[in-house]
């Protein structure tokens, strides 16, 4: 029917604002998406490597425990501790251990770049990496691997070169095992690793 133009104009506002209105809710839901998304990387990574952090690795564990009870693939755990570090840090200081974490870290994503690779900071000096679909041969030859890449890594800090060794200790997940008990054996493996000699890896 025949609308006046005055209240033709006024619907024409009307629909306009409710336009800007959805599209200004549209961007501001984007917003808080992607404010959520820094904040939940923000929360699962570690600020001095970049790599996961111990609470994105807890979390990681039991899922990989879950997927691997459910499938045929294989699953290995490495514990990897710097050969050390006290030491380390006593004769370059703390920013070259940071320096040398940084470095050792970005080897291990070097080495473990799989889209079924986690690598972790698991606590102050010691990093975690989660392998899901191998088999127990190519965990030790993934750990030996890294084991060579730390040893050959070459730090530079301060005009000098930082060399340095870690231990690893290796283990294939037993079909039942609950993640703690998997992380107990792959520590157990890590200390043998030490009591051996360092610069090692040792499969529990
Ligand atoms: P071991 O070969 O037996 O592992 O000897 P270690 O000296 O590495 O022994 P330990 O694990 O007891 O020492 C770890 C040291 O790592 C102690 C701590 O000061 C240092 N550390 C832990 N977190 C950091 C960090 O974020 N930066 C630096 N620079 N040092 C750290
Ligand atoms: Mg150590
Ligand atoms: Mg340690």
């Amino acid at each position: 029917r025949f609308r006046p133009p005055a209240t033709t104009a006024f619907l024409e506002a009307r629909r306009a604002r409710q336009q800007s209105q959805l599209q200004s809710l549209g961007e501001k839901l984007e917003q808080l998406g992607s404010q959520l998304e820094t904040a939940r990387k923000d929360s699962t990574t570690d600020a001095l490597t970049q790599l996961y952090n111990r609470r994105a690795f807890d979390e990681q564990l039991v899922r990989t425990v879950e997927l691997a009870s459910l499938r045929a693939g294989g699953a290995a755990l490495l514990m990897i501790d710097l050969d050390h570090f006290k030491q380390l840090n006593d004769t370059f200081g703390h920013p070259g251990g940071d320096a040398v974490l940084s470095a050792v870290a970005q080897a291990c994503v070097r080495v473990f770049k799989g889209k079924g690779d986690f690598v972790a900071r698991y606590g102050g000096e010691e990093l975690a990496v989660l392998m899901r679909d191998v088999d127990v041969a190519s965990m030790s030859t993934l750990a030996e691997k890294l084991r060579a890449a730390i040893a050959a890594l070459e730090v530079k800090h301060d005009g000098r070169v930082i060399r340095l060794t870690a231990s690893i200790g290796a283990a294939f997940w037993a079909r039942g095992e609950l993640g703690e008990a998997w992380v107990a054996r792959a520590d157990a493996g890590l200390y043998a690793a030490k009591a051996a000699g360092r610069n090692r890896v040792v499969t529990a």
